[in-house]
C-alpha cells in the first residue's frame, strides 16, 4: 500500500470513529428529556409526565433539586432515593432518582392501572420523601436506609412521609391512592396486607386531612 491509500484508509477510520461517538453521544442524550432540574425517561409517558408536574410545580423547595425518573423492576409500584454515591458528596451534590416499576409479571400496583387523581397522590407521595431526604444530613440519610431494614422502621418511614403529603395539600389524592390499592386495585391480597401493614390507612388519611383543617 502506498502512503496515500494509507492516508486515505486512516482518515476513513478516523471519520467513522466520530461518526458512531457523535450517534453514541445522541442514544445519550435521548434517553433522559429536562424539565428545568428534572430528567425524565423518554419512555415515561407524557401523561404521567403532566400528573406528575402538578404536586412538583407546587413544590418550590424541590426544583432546585436534581432528580431523575427512571424505570426499573421493583416490589413496588414506585421509589425515590438518593442516589447512593452522592450521599458522601455534599448536600449540594446530591442527587435523587424516581423509579417507576417497568416489570410486566408485577402482582401489585401498576401506574398504568391507577386513576388520575390517586396517582397524583402517588406522586406527591414520592416528592415528599425527596423532601424529607432534603431535610436530613448524611447521617440522617444512612439512618433512613437502617430503618427500611424493619418493617417497623418502615412503617415509621411511610407514615411519616404521608403526613408530609397531607400537610403539603395532597391529602385527598393520598385518600384516593391508598383506597384504590386496598379496594379498588387488581393487586395480589399479599401485597394488598403489606401496603395496609407499611402505610396510612385510608380512613387516618381522612382523619389527618380533617384534623388538619383549622377549626373555626
Ligand atoms: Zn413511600
Amino acid at each position: 500500500m502506498v502512503l496515500k491509500e494509507w492516508v486515505g484508509l486512516f482518515t476513513g477510520l478516523a471519520i467513522s470513529a466520530v461518526i458512531s461517538a457523535q450517534a453514541h453521544v445522541q442514544e445519550k442524550i435521548k434517553k433522559y428529556n429536562k424539565v428545568g432540574r428534572l430528567k425524565v425517561d423518554t419512555t415515561f409517558q407524557q401523561s404521567y409526565l403532566n400528573d406528575f408536574l402538578v404536586p412538583y410545580s407546587e413544590f418550590d423547595d424541590l426544583h432546585n433539586c436534581r432528580i431523575k425518573i427512571k424505570n426499573k423492576k421493583l416490589k413496588t409500584t414506585m421509589a425515590a432515593r438518593p442516589n447512593f454515591g452522592s450521599i458522601f458528596l455534599g448536600k449540594r451534590n446530591r442527587r435523587y432518582v424516581i423509579l417507576v416499576n417497568n416489570n410486566a409479571s408485577f402482582k401489585g400496583v401498576k401506574l398504568e392501572d391507577v386513576p388520575q387523581e390517586a396517582r397524583i397522590g402517588l406522586f406527591a407521595h414520592e416528592l415528599m420523601h425527596i423532601r424529607d431526604y432534603e431535610s436530613r444530613k448524611m447521617t440522617g440519610i444512612l439512618e433512613r436506609g437502617y430503618q427500611y431494614l424493619s418493617v417497623k422502621g418502615k412503617k415509621k418511614v411511610e407514615h411519616h412521609t404521608d403526613s408530609l403529603t397531607i400537610a403539603a395539600g395532597f391529602g385527598q389524592n393520598l385518600y384516593k391512592w391508598a383506597s384504590y390499592v386496598l379496594h379498588d386495585s387488581e393487586a395480589c391480597d399479599e401485597y394488598k396486607s403489606y401496603k395496609s401493614e407499611i402505610y396510612m390507612s385510608p380512613v387516618r388519611i381522612l382523619n389527618q386531612i380533617e384534623s388538619t383543617i383549622p377549626r373555626p
